[in-house]
């Protein structure tokens, strides 16, 4: 249960544990495995998977990894709560919020619109049980007169503002907690537990990810290429906008610890993969659904069609090329891998803001209707 003190970013660099103040949220080491189907299946020489679903309970996923570093500086601050951002469904803002809680923080969650899905009414039903307070952010015009000014107004009075989380929880700080699972990598590599992989595929979002694990893994000295499969609009997600975020963690590493290490090869093992994007965000693709039935058959891994699902359709269209014959591949899985119902129980939807009744009273999305999805997790 209670989370992992040792990290290998802190045991590396003493001067870091002082100067970065992590909350204790994660347990880690995430387990490594093998993923035998797949790779029987699709003729990989060898495809392990490393598994951040399992970074926390009720409700793991990548995002506790990030939040270690966030809330951490939140507390360091003497916030008494936060205030970030994402879609209806997010997993980072229900991740934020259940994080915040048991450090006793409280967490506001601005959420936008987007496509319906099992997932996102999970989700929301969640933050009942967490005692987010949310506001739909469809209609700024809404919002203007509604409660999120009323509690920020609250807040100046108390003299203490939120901390602002932004979406994705993707800023330098939080990017630093997967500079530590690039050298969390290299401890179970050096273990025995997996080879050196040649190419590790990730899904791309709001970059923190890939941009904090790229820097890991050249902290780590390993020269795994990173497949970051963009799962979010270009305007988003691009080379550049990864520059930045990537060049600011390493800064800001450098700065808390000027013995941090360099990388000679900057992003050169990066390659960023767009073709698996489809439509728009959360918007499921048939590569993806397919990539989600066949992990789950062949493997008993749960994917899912916003994020692992598309990672994973690059991972098995490269196979299907031939790509992969003679390689060591490392899916990483960023989902939650822990039951949702520990968290949703019977809860009512009634009780959330009114702007989020219609993905209650509303279809989800046809790739997500369980005759075209096997498995609609
Ligand atoms: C947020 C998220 C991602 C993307 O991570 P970023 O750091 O935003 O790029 C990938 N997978 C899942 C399941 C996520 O919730």
């Amino acid at each position: 249960m209670s989370g992992c003190r040792d990290i290998p970013l802190f045991a590396g660099h003493p001067r870091l544990r002082q100067s970065l103040s992590r909350a204790v949220l994660a347990e880690l080491p995430t387990p490594v495995s093998r993923l035998r189907g797949l790779e029987k299946h699709l003729h990989i020489q060898r495809c392990d998977i490393k598994s951040d679903g399992f970074t926390a309970r009720p409700f793991g996923g990548n995002k506790i990894r990030k939040l270690e570093f966030l809330l951490g500086e939140a507390l360091r601050q003497k916030r008494r709560s936060v205030l970030t951002f994402g879609a209806a469904g997010s997993n980072h803002a229900l991740a934020t919020a259940l994080c915040a809680r048991k450090t006793g923080l409280r967490a506001v969650c601005l959420l936008a619109g987007q496509p319906n899905a099992g997932y996102v009414r999970r989700n929301l039903l969640a933050h009942l049980g967490a005692g987010s307070e949310l506001h739909g952010y469809a209609n700024p015009a809404a919002l203007k007169r509604g409660a999120l000014v009323q509690s920020l107004l609250e807040s100046l009075r108390t003299g203490r503002l939120p901390m602002i989380i932004p979406p994705g929880g993707s800023t330098a700080l939080g990017a630093c907690g997967f500079v530590n699972a690039g050298l969390e990598l290299k401890r179970q590599i050096d273990e025995g537990l997996l080879p050196e992989p040649d190419r590790i595929y990730v899904a791309l979002g709001t970059m923190g990810t890939a941009a904090g694990l790229l820097l890991g893994l050249q902290a780590a000295g390993l020269d795994s290429e990173l497949a970051a499969v963009r799962v979010v609009p270009e305007t988003m997600a691009n080379a550049r906008a990864f520059q930045r975020l990537y060049l600011k963690t390493r800064t800001l590493l450098r700065q808390k610890d000027p013995s941090f290490r360099l990388a000679e090869h900057g992003m050169k093992r990066l390659t960023i993969r767009n073709e698996f994007f489809g439509m728009e965000y959360a918007r499921f693709t048939e590569a993806g659904m397919e990539a989600v039935r066949l992990a789950f058959s062949l493997d008993g891994v749960h994917l899912d069609g916003t994020y692992t699902g598309k990672a994973m359709a690059a991972l098995i269209s490269d196979a299907r090329n031939g790509d992969l014959k003679d390689k060591n591949v490392l899916f990483w899985n960023t989902l939650n891998a822990r039951g949702p119902e520990a968290i949703t129980g019977h809860r009512d939807f009634r009780k959330l803001p009114e702007y989020f009744h219609r993905y209650f009273e509303e279809d989800v999305q046809p790739l997500d209707r369980p005759a075209e999805a096997a498995d609609s997790r």
